[in-house]
């Protein structure tokens, strides 16, 4: 050591603390304690006095190759650092340390930083005695810069593979940093954002309240979006404007404030709740409301058009509510298919658009059942318009290539004085339409007061009907059908309903409702088995005539089971077989012509002849009548009642005599009330007539006598 050096014990000595090197030793080895601190002492003269293992190790050599020697004698760019420092603190008071940062390799190869200061050390005086550097290793530096821009760039694809927008700004609103996605959503480019108020983003008033909220949080450093996130409307550069979800996230590093924004474009998610919400509200074939949202609609509507109570509201309107069904939908579908059914009811939802007022509220209540409120100037709007629906309804319907003729039962209801509420209104649109249903359908109705009390009553008679048969109410009478000079050939069995306590029911009326109920079933039963009971007695009187039919309705012979219970009935009487006849109406026998031909000829093949009842009333095409194996047809009573003052009637009578006999039937005219019509009758060919000329429906002892009356005998 020469002059100019001290030992560890002098600088121990020198900081007033003990200076046994074994002490600096220990000081050492606890301050570093394998912590990975690594210690060097340099006398004032940049010799090195003590390095511990940490510190030798990093510049891969030992204490012992170090300690003695002075700096400038070491290479190693550690060293170099050193002194570069320890000339920076140079002998200045000013200076007390300054730091060390340099890249190293240690003797495992392993590459770290060296990361320290020097400390000047020196006396009460200011005398500098020497200097002590105490590092750290950091590690690979390689590593580091590599995990720094790998971690940077991985949050950046992180940030540009999101689909929601990423948008970074400051507290003042202003954007520092944007996402790829955010770009995308906006139509911007990134440059084009950075350093622009957030605002830009927003359509007003979002773009003034924004402002409004940024000044806020300035001033109360609260901002009541931060964790909330909230639906609402974002600008794209185009100046379009397109729902989004926002959700802000704020960071705070010291006295920085930096908020995140995720926004997400909900315009997709928007479309399908407005699309849910629609299915919810609207009958996904045709488009019009649902049943309920119609409901809705209506009470709404009606409500705002109420005022006073008064009908006429202040437009000097009312609303009309139209109730339409099809009649015997399901034909056209059976007939046809679904498809062709489904194009039906929307060209009708369609003509309905058409024809009825602007802001008419449709809906579809069942399969071929609608509703319509209209706003319309008076009754007699209505009533034109209700024609015009019913005319265009029931004009040809061009549906998936067929052509399709819908007949239609509309019935409408008049917003007055007694009709406070729309459920009022409602009612009495269905009244109306259940009265034209119940007089035959296809055709319009409007409400009238009468109408309730006729559905009262059909209920009445419903209740009543059921207990009919065990209560013995129910009995037939026949009506004599007789030939051109006048004798009874056959009959008709016309049934008869004598309540207890309503007195005698038409069949006109309760009929209709025995079909409507469902009673029709066991009544058709009724009449059939007692109807066989009766012509057996006649049998063996010896006053049966030719022929006794039966009325079947076209319920019951659509049903499939007629032939089987007839057989069944027969079985015991099989002589009666070629004595019985059924008339079944025109549209029951066209309403399914498949079933109608094949009932026809299994009834045919037990001997029980058919004959068309009330030819003329309903679709009157002798072109289904052609297919059907009928033995008979019978004009209706609407025809002859104006033979043969009628010259239109004479007409028409005469074609269908004609055409009947061209297809080989039998023609039996029915309500001949006058000797007039009978002659008419007569000179145009018509081979049978019944009514009141010759006998009005009576009890069976009466028949009985009028055909034991005839003095010629019966022919077969
Ligand atoms: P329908 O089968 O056309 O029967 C003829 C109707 O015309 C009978 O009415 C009969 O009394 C009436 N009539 C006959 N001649 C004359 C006449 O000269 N002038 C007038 N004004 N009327 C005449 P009714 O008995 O009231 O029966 C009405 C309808 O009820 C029948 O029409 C038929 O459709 C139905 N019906 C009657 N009995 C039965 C039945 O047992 N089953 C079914 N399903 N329907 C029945
Ligand atoms: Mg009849
Ligand atoms: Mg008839």
């Amino acid at each position: 050591m020469n002059g100019s050096e001290c030992s560890g014990s002098d600088v121990a000595q020198a900081a007033g603390m003990p200076r046994d090197p074994a002490f600096l030793a220990s000081l050492a080895a606890s301050l570093l304690d394998d912590g990975g601190m690594a210690l060097v002492y340099l006398d004032r003269n940049r010799v090195c006095r003590h390095a511990d293992p940490h510190f030798a190790a990093a510049l891969d050599r030992s204490p012992a190759d170090l300690i003695g020697r002075p700096l400038a004698g070491i290479d190693h760019p550690v060293i170099v650092a050193l002194a570069t420092a320890i000339a920076a603190i140079g002998e200045s008071p000013a200076h007390g340390s300054a730091p060390v940062d340099c890249p190293t390799v240690d003797c495992d190869g392993r590459r770290s930083i060296l990361s320290g200061s020097v400390i000047a050390h020196r006396d009460e005086a200011g005398t500098t005695l020497g200097y002590l550097g105490t590092f750290h290793r950091t590690g690979d530096p390689d590593r580091i810069a590599e995990f720094v821009t790998c971690r940077d760039s991985f949050i950046a694809t992180l940030l540009d593979a999101a689909v929601d927008g990423i948008i970074v700004s400051d507290r003042s609103g202003i954007i520092r940093s944007v996402n790829r996605a955010c770009c995308r959503l906006f139509g911007y480019e990134d440059s084009e954002l950075i350093g622009r108020n957030m605002a830009i983003l927003m359509p007003p008033p979002f773009s003034r309240d924004h402002n409004r909220y940024i000044d806020t949080y300035m001033r109360t450093d609260r901002a009541k979006i931060i964790g909330i996130g909230r639906d609402t409307l974002g600008q794209r550069k185009d100046g379009t404007v397109f729902p989004i979800h926002l959700s802000v996230g704020e960071a705070r590093l010291g006295e920085e404030v930096t908020f995140v924004g995720i926004i997400r474009d909900i315009s997709e998610r928007l479309a399908a709740e407005q699309r849910a919400s629609y299915l919810a509200r609207h009958d996904p074939l045709t488009g019009v409301l649902t049943r309920t949202a119609f409901l809705e609609d209506c009470e709404v509507l009606f409500a705002g058009h109420r005022g006073d109570g008064a009908a006429r509201g202040a437009d000097g309107g009312m609303f009309a509510l139209f109730s339409l069904d099809v009649d015997q939908f399901s034909d056209v579908n059976e007939a046809f298919g679904f498809h062709v059914g489904d194009a039906a009811l929307k060209a009708m939802v369609s003509r309905v658009t058409e024809v009825l007022p602007p802001n008419t509220i449709i809906c579809r209540i069942a399969a071929d059942e609608f509703a319509a409120l209209s706003r319309v100037t008076d009754a007699d709007h209505a009533c034109t318009l209700a024609g015009v629906l019913h005319d265009r309804l029931t004009a040809s319907i061009y549906a998936d290539r067929h052509w399709v003729r819908l007949r239609l039962s509309v019935g409408a209801a008049m917003q007055d004085d007694a009709v406070g509420t729309l459920e009022d209104l409602n009612a009495k649109a269905k009244l109306a339409l259940q009265a034209v249903q119940h007089n035959g359908g296809n055709a319009v109705c409007f409400y009238t007061p009468e109408m309730a009390a006729a559905a009262t009553r059909r209920m009445m008679l419903t209740m009543h009907l059921t207990h009919a048969i065990e209560r013995n109410e129910l009995r037939l009478v026949y009506q004599p059908i007789v030939d051109k000079a006048g004798r009874v050939r056959s009959a008709e069995a016309l049934l008869r309903w004598d309540h207890h306590a309503l007195g005698p029911v038409s069949p006109g009326e309760f009929i209709p409702v025995a079909e409507e109920s469902g009673l029709i079933v066991p009544i058709t039963d009724w009449v059939l088995s007692t109807a066989i009971a009766q012509m057996s007695a006649w049998e063996t009187e010896g006053v049966l005539p030719d022929r006794v039919f039966l009325n079947i309705s076209g319920q019951q012979f659509l049903r499939g089971n007629l032939t089987l219970r007839l057989e069944e009935l027969l079985g015991e009487h099989p002589s009666l077989r070629r004595h019985l006849g059924l008339e079944i109406t025109e549209q029951a026998a066209v309403r399914d012509l498949k079933v109608a031909v094949r009932t026809l000829g299994e009834l045919a093949q037990l001997g029980i002849q058919a004959a068309i009842d009330d030819f003329g009333s309903g679709y009157s095409s002798l072109s289904y009548v052609q297919q059907l194996p009928v033995a008979k047809l019978k004009i209706d009573r609407a025809f002859v009642i104006d033979v043969p003052e009628n010259p239109k009637s004479n007409a028409l009578v005469r074609a269908a005599v004609g055409m009947a006999h061209g297809l080989g039937l039998t023609t039996v005219a029915e309500g001949v009330e006058t000797a007039e019509q009978r002659d008419f009758l007569v000179s145009v060919g018509c081979d049978m007539m019944q009514g009141y000329l010759f006998g009005r429906p009576m009890v069976p002892e009466a028949l009985a006598d009028m055909v034991r009356a005839q003095a010629a005998p019966l022919a077969g």
